[in-house]
């Protein structure tokens, strides 16, 4: 499954997954076989299924190879809740618990790195971030730069909010609406093999205050 999954992965050479672990070949779009590190057949899951041991992860594995889903912005919250579940069925540490404690710590990894996978991919806009940075989440300092005109919009709604909410309201519901269908016609145009991301990490600053402003009206509407 993992092998069929990988192989329609978009390749992302910007990040570096980790080499020599099973969780960072695929996404380099390399034919190489991947060994068992006991028994040396080959693998294409988190367990071997010739000799039952578990595969080591790499130090910063991707998340969508980790799940074993298609590494695309528009993978469904099913095929992950699946592919999670799946996943930690086979790498759960009771099953691990009276091997070496190389394969428990391996389950362990496994474990918290499948939850972790699934708390990002889950969510559609960490998920974007993912995709277009390597990070789930915005980076501490330096983010993107937004366009003044945004700016002075945004500024605008929070000055109106506590005397026009109902037209704040419908401001931040349009906006962000707009924001997210330029989001998933990037993501479109990039699986398709063209264009880039560059625009991603500003599109969803901007919509991390549309959101707040859409929140604050929606209270003051309610
Ligand atoms: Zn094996």
């Amino acid at each position: 499954m993992w092998g069929i999954l990988y192989a329609l992965t978009k390749t992302c050479s910007g990040f570096d997954f980790g080499v020599h672990s099973y969780g960072g070949l695929y996404s380099r779009g390399r034919e190489e076989v991947v060994r068992c590190w006991n028994c040396k057949e080959s693998v294409d899951g988190p367990v071997c299924v010739s000799c039952g041991v578990i595969q080591p992860l790499g130090p910063s594995p991707d998340l969508f190879e980790v799940l074993g889903v298609v590494r695309s912005y528009f993978v469904t919250n099913e095929a992950i809740s699946v592919a999670y579940r799946t996943l930690t069925r086979a790498v759960h540490p009771d099953r691990f618990a009276g091997r070496s404690a190389v394969e428990r710590r391996m389950s362990l990894q496994w474990a918290a790195s499948a939850n972790q996978a699934r708390i990002v991919l889950l969510d559609p806009l960490r998920r974007a971030r993912y995709l277009a940075t390597g990070r789930a989440d915005p980076p501490e300092s330096g983010g993107p730069t937004l366009d003044s005109e945004f700016l002075e919009d945004v500024f605008e709604m929070q000055m109106k909010l506590e005397s026009d909410s109902a037209e704040v309201y419908d401001w931040a519901k349009n906006h962000k609406a707009m924001l997210i269908e330029e989001l998933q016609e990037t993501f479109r145009v990039w699986e398709a093999g063209a264009g880039d991301l560059d625009i991603v990490e500003e599109r969803l600053a901007r919509l991390k205050y549309v959101n707040n402003i859409l929140d604050s009206a929606a209270e003051l509407c309610s």
